[in-house]
């Protein structure tokens, strides 16, 4: 099999792996699609001095095909399924794996590092993490379920918007361009916020009610104004930069709840003054639970909605430098390798 490897410095290798044989309780899925990230950009962008001794691992980590093969004692899923497949490996067995809360497993594993990923044809994987999705959720559809879509929705549901409510969602990447999409699947009026006018633009071509460039108008200002002088019920902040969470938490209503899942910036940008007087609620949110997983496949069958209209590039793993060359600029939606 073959799998995309980081080199440091912007650099990727194409490199063959042997294929994985699945273990007890174990499952082997064939690629479909699988997204480009902004975490997997992170690591793309380091040192090439920081990666030189590490072990190669394929990187990626929005799983989404169709079962190959299985271990012995696996039942629920069988070769053909289509399936996407939850973000951590992990015990099973504690306390949060029994909540299905995979990702706050001290034996939390996440593709891509430290375990094999998503960019190669061959993923191995535990049952439990395996959701089988119904014909009508495309692969696509569930390689966004694995992280951006289901980061977003995660999200979405702690802040419980609504057709009553008026949601910004601050930074108009894919998670937060899928949180636009949700968001007006849940009922809400929503502002998208960027200060990438391709982002706007996409924003605003995807549904968004407003959208908001940060980089030529006053945010705060625009949220007042829209929202009769009172500010935003709900914040979904995606943007992970220091004016961001700023502007986000400023223009919500008093008594508005925020939620943040964009990591960047190590900036102070709380005043707790602030949010007692305005008595906010703000709340962290990162990536989804295994229970919602399944809540979103579901949701997604039910709605017929589909992640489909962010989704801009798709490339061949082979082409793997040349789609993460594109992603890095961050001017696009959603970046997937498609089989
Ligand atoms: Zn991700
Ligand atoms: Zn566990």
């Amino acid at each position: 099999m073959r799998g995309v490897v980081f080199l440091g410095d912007r650099r990727v290798r194409i490199q063959d792996f042997a294929d994985p044989e699945p273990g007890p309780g174990e499952v082997v899925v064939r690629m479909m699609a699988t997204g480009i990230c902004g975490s997997d950009l992170h690591v793309y962008r380091r040192d090439a001095e920081l990666l030189r001794d590490a072990e190669p691992t394929i990187v990626g980590h929005e799983p989404s095909g169709v079962v190959e093969t299985v271990g012995s004692g696996v039942t629920r899923v069988k070769s053909g399924d289509r399936v996407c497949v939850n973000h951590y490996r992990s015990c099973g067995h504690c306390r949060h794996c029994a909540e299905g809360y995979l990702q706050w497993c001290s034996d939390a594993r996440g593709y891509g590092g430290p375990i094999h990923g998503s960019h190669g044809d061959l993923l191995l994987t535990d049952e439990r993490n395996c959701v089988v999705m119904p014909d009508e959720v495309s692969f696509v559809d569930g390689a966004f379920v694995a992280c951006a879509g289901g980061t977003a929705y995660s999200g979405l549901r702690k802040l419980a918007v609504s057709g009553q409510s008026t949601l910004t969602v601050m930074g108009l990447g894919p998670v937060g361009l899928s949180a636009v999409l949700i968001g007006k699947a849940f009922g809400a009026r929503v502002i998208g916020v960027d200060v990438i006018e391709e982002r706007v633009a996409l924003a605003r071509k995807i549904g968004a009610d407003e959208a908001i460039n940060g980089a030529t108008e006053d945010v705060v200002e625009s949220i007042r104004a829209i929202t009769g002088g009172e500010g935003a019920d709900a914040l979904y902040e995606a943007s992970g930069s220091a004016p961001g969470r700023r502007q986000g938490i400023k223009s919500l209503r008093r008594g508005g709840k925020g939620v943040f899942c964009g990591v960047g910036t190590e900036e102070e940008t709380l005043n707790l003054t602030e949010i007692i007087s305005r008595e906010l609620t703000l709340m962290g949110s990162f990536v989804l639970s295994l229970r919602l997983t399944y809540d979103l496949v579901q949701f997604l069958a039910d709605s017929r909605l589909s992640f489909d209209p962010i989704l801009t590039h798709t490339f061949a793993i082979e082409d793997g430098e040349e789609a993460y060359r594109e992603a890095d600029e961050s001017r696009t939606g959603k970046i997937a390798f498609t089989w």
